[in-house]
């Protein structure tokens, strides 16, 4: 939140003030112009997003590919550093979780990247099988399945082992581990953690997962190849990285005396993403620490060195999107910390559910105007009818521009790529935001902002109706 006393000198440093330009806070590709109009460079193109908004209308959502690729070729780079460096014999594998992001303008960059993926459903694996059908893989990518195994689920694992894919079910529970007993391929198994991480993941009863005494008591399992855990999301400090860590690699080194084909460590999900632009813990020095933490205690326990899996989605997909409105209104508020509402021609409640679900807060840059010298405390009204549909920074304010009479006002919410769009919805049959990609310099429509009559057919209303 920038502060609340006004810059002293206009057209100064507009970037530092909307926290631009800084690669701890993943905004070291946004600029503004003299103009007060919000930029994002790829290489040496740049975009206007103002434009962008102008040109293809509001709401929009932006995806930036060339973010999504530079972001996980960086934590590769991390890791296989650090792993040479310490003389780590074990090797490092990413595994995108499908679920954070679906969308295919999405996964495709990943997969070109060298992402290998994570499932947690039946229907999530059937888009791996379409790919893989389609030879659309490399042939040695890997895939791990978690989530409840249905029996669809559990066939379809097996009908692509059979198809040579390289895909290991979870096991999460008593009742899986019995129905995969024949099983022929290699398995994972999951552990439910004593440590408690700082997350969104506040739930004292967890449900997925064996505890470590269920796991050391179990018999001796040729297939099983990988221990996994999964300990919450936006994981809120580098100490709650680590710890589980800790704990899952201790569990790890007894283990692998009964289980002697175990050799991957997967250490799930859960690194943040600095959505509030305050001081944040990063992967690099991170992917160290884990590095060496693994390196000394498998030295210690005289044990080859596990490989590693990561599966860290938000961390990846969130800084990746900006999801862009338009204030259609303005209404004062008489009494609070800030003086109006600007209503915006979208919805939070819809579009970004988890400002509404898990109180999520953003990142918010006026994309036209930045530079505007008089700014004023605002919340932000979604469109629904409904009085949850709003934005208020946790009870303070977000700093926005006046509004100019004839002339329209966008925002731009930043970090937006990891969750909201499978969480999306249609309340008062508002429709879902344009999704643009910008890429190599052009701008794709990848799905235009719904119709009434696109909207109408999900609740059944089909065209014969009327008559
Ligand atoms: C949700 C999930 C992830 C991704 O979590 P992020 O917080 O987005 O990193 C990874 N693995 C499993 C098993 C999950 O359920």
């Amino acid at each position: 939140m920038p502060k609340k006393k006004k810059p002293k000198k206009p057209g100064k440093n507009w970037k530092k003030f909307w926290k631009l330009g800084m690669e701890e806070w993943n905004t070291q590709y946004f600029d503004i112009t003299k103009d007060g109009e919000l930029t994002i460079r790829e290489g040496n193109y740049i975009y206007n997003l103002n434009d962008i908004v102008k040109k293809y209308g509001s709401p929009t959502e932006i995806v930036f590919p060339f973010i999504l690729e530079e972001r996980l070729e960086d934590l590769h780079d991390y890791f296989q550093a650090y792993m040479k460096i310490q003389g780590y014999r074990g090797k490092f594998f990413y595994h995108y979780p499908l679920k954070v992001n679906q969308n295919k303008e999405f996964v495709m960059p990943l997969i070109s990247e060298g992402a290998h993926m994570e499932v947690g459903s039946v229907n999530e694996l059937w888009i791996v099988k379409k790919l893989w059908e389609g030879e659309k893989f490399h042939s040695k990518i890997r895939v791990l399945c978690n989530g409840p195994k249905t029996e669809a689920y559990i066939k379809l694992i097996e009908e692509l082992r059979l198809k040579d894919l390289s895909i290991m079910p979870i096991i999460e529970d008593e009742h899986e581990l019995e129905r995969l007993a024949k099983y022929k391929g290699e398995v994972g198994i999951r552990v439910n953690l004593d440590t408690k991480a700082d997350t969104h993941w506040d739930k004292k009863v967890d449900r997925f997962g064996f505890s470590s005494k269920e796991l050391l008591d179990l018999p001796k399992m040729k297939n099983l190849k990988l221990l996994h855990y999964h300990i919450g999301s936006q994981i809120n400090n580098a100490k709650s990285v680590m710890q589980p860590i800790e704990e899952a690699m201790g569990l790890y080194v007894k283990l692998v005396k009964n289980h002697p084909n175990l050799d991957t460590l997967d250490v799930g999900g859960g690194f943040g993403v600095p959505y509030e632009k305050k001081p944040f813990y990063g992967a690099k020095k991170v992917s160290e620490q884990i590095v060496k933490l693994l390196k000394k205690m498998s030295d210690k326990a005289r044990i080859r060195h596990p490989n590693l899996a990561v599966e860290w989605g938000r961390y990846i997909v969130a800084p990746a999107q900006v999801t862009i409105y338009s204030v259609i209104a303005e209404k004062p508020i008489p009494k609070a910390n800030a003086k109006s509402w600007y209503v915006i021609d979208g919805s939070f409640m819809n579009d970004l559910l988890d400002t509404w679900a898990i109180h999520q807060k953003w990142h918010i840059v006026p994309v036209n105007n930045a530079n505007a010298t008089t700014l004023k405390s605002v919340w932000l009204a979604g469109s629904s009818c409904d009085s949850d549909d709003k934005y208020t920074s946790g009870g303070s304010y977000v700093l926005m521009p006046k509004l100019k009479e004839g002339e329209p006002q966008y925002l731009a919410i930043f970090d937006s790529g990891a969750y909201q769009d499978a969480l999306a919805s249609h309340h008062c049959l508002l429709s879902s935001p344009a999704k643009l990609i910008a890429q190599d310099g052009t701008i794709k429509v990848a799905r235009k902002r719904e119709t009434a009559e696109a909207i109408g057919r999900l609740f059944g209303w089909t065209n014969g109706d009327h008559k």
